[in-house]
């Protein structure tokens, strides 16, 4: 066979593995685990990697559930990124279109990662195939990376510059489009704020208290005011996490706040940051309590990738999306009454492109498909939309590229329990498989053509030239929350 063929094979390899790598996404979709607690889900990669003769290393950067496992020898070394965490609260039993947990307040896989992992794993498998066939030079590692929802592993892993030894890395998301993914998002920080003031019975001695409770309402209200003073670019979440307690006439001696702050550039993520510090210690003041600042984790804005992404897509294009058959478009259009009906035009090039947006409102009939079945046309551009992801570390430190494949119904919101409902439906299973096609077809290309690997790398170096900064202050370890 010539390398063209020896290409084909170990694609096709992945079909014919279909049912091995779907009964594995069925495993991870059964036990989900939360961010930085995912040992199940780890164990079992570790596992499975060594059976087919991976050299497995576990616990990278000292993170428990950070693993990768390698096959073959030389350059280029190529990264294929793999996810497997879950959510809290989105337990839903599989293929239901009602709401109905499969435990009551459990976890569920609302982002997909289940398949995420796995369409990552079969890539790596089909590159393994390749190198053995083929006896070219190059390593294919498949990097298990955890706490994506949150604890932003891969950015702890970029602290620690994992990612600057590759030539290239790779990886894909579920999600209701096919699509190659471009431009840029948000930086974020997310920073927890522990107040301490000093209890006391709040009708007969309020003198003698100091709440914590209202230091993050004050502090909170100081963020609503800093709203009006930050760029379109930026965002300030928060969450409390502790109220301290459930007792009114308490005076509460303790709360806690988590902050998410984002903006485009991680430089000025950093300084937004500071500046809700700074609206923490007015808020102390006024109360006359103390804080607590723990540092959670964060992640850089993408730098797109223009020459991975068109690779991508030339083999997107040749390996062709899924067509799905009526049942699974039954299913589709029944799940899809469930969620208010589609109001955007789906995919980044109809985002920034008008002449695209058209294309997809036909090929779509005007949002009425209830799945995608298309690619979307080509389009690669720097612009910015919302929204952060633990890539961007990867980015700053090796080309990388990123593909979406349908795997759930039009318009479907991601982190609800009607993507738990569909993680173990046939539509998720080819989105995944088809994703593992796509990104072994870009590798096995890397590994051959040294020019295009020569070029994604001229291109990342004049993307990065202003250098990383890594977002994860130094002495911060993984914290699970
Ligand atoms: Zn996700
Ligand atoms: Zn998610």
């Amino acid at each position: 066979m010539n390398k063209t063929e020896l290409k084909n094979a170990s694609i096709d390899s992945i079909e014919s593995m279909a049912d091995f790598y779907e009964k594995t996404a069925d495993e991870i979709w059964e036990n989900p685990e939360l961010s930085l607690k995912e040992y199940k889900a780890a164990a079992l990669y570790c596992r499975i990697l060594r059976e087919h003769g991976f050299d497995v290393r576990e616990k990278l950067c000292g993170i428990d559930t950070a693993f990768c496992g390698s096959f073959g020898s030389g350059r280029p070394y190529i990264g294929i990124l793999g996810e497997f965490d879950a959510l809290s609260g989105l337990s839903q039993k599989a293929g239901s279109c009602e709401k109905d947990p499969v435990v009551q307040d459990g976890d569920g896989h609302g982002c997909g990662h289940n398949l995420l992992g796995v369409g990552s794993l079969a890539a790596a498998f089909a590159v393994k195939k390749y190198l053995q066939d083929s006896g070219s030079s190059g390593t294919v590692i498949f990097f298990g990376c955890p706490g994506e929802e949150g604890g932003s592993g891969k950015a702890f892993m970029a602290r620690e510059k994992v990612w600057e030894k590759l030539d290239a890395a790779f990886c894909w998301h579920p999600a209701d489009v096919n699509q190659v993914k471009t431009g840029t998002n948000n930086s974020s920080i997310q920073v927890l704020y522990k107040f301490k003031g000093t209890a006391a019975h709040a009708a007969e001695c309020p003198e003698l208290g100091r709440s914590a409770l209202d230091a993050v309402e004050l502090m909170n209200v100081g963020v609503q005011f800093l709203r009006e003073h930050m760029t379109d670019d930026c965002r300030v979440h928060y969450a409390i996490l502790n109220a301290g307690g459930v007792s009114p006439n308490v005076v509460q001696s303790e709360a806690d706040v988590l902050y998410m702050t984002r903006a485009n550039k991680v430089k000025d993520c950093v300084a937004l940051q500071k500046r809700v510090d700074k609206i923490a210690q007015g808020a102390a003041l006024m109360t006359e309590t103390s804080f607590e600042r723990v540092f959670i984790d964060g992640t850089s804005e993408l730098l797109p990738n223009f020459t991975l992404e068109k690779l991508m897509y030339d083999n997107f294009e040749k390996i062709g999306v899924v067509q799905h058959n009526d049942e699974e478009r039954a299913f589709a259009a029944e799940l899809r009454k469930t969620f208010p009906p589609q109001s955007a035009v789906p995919g980044i090039g109809a985002h920034f492109n008008a002449d695209i947006a058209e294309t997809v409102m036909e090929k779509t009939h005007d949002l009425t498909e209830p799945l995608n079945d298309f690619l979307m046309p080509y389009y690669s551009g720097t612009g910015f939309t919302a929204g952060s992801t633990d890539v961007g570390d990867v980015s700053w430190l090796t080309p990388a590229a990123q593909i979406e494949t349908a795997t759930w119904p039009s318009g479907m919101p991601l982190h609800t329990w009607q993507t738990v409902a569909c993680g173990k439906s046939s539509i998720a299973y080819k989105g995944m498989l088809c994703a593992g096609k796509v990104m072994a077809a870009s590798a096995i290309d890397l590994i051959e053509d040294p020019e295009l690997l020569k070029a994604a790398r001229e291109e990342f170096k004049r993307r990065a030239k202003g250098g990383y900064t890594c977002p994860i202050e130094p002495e911060t370890v993984p914290t699970a929350l």
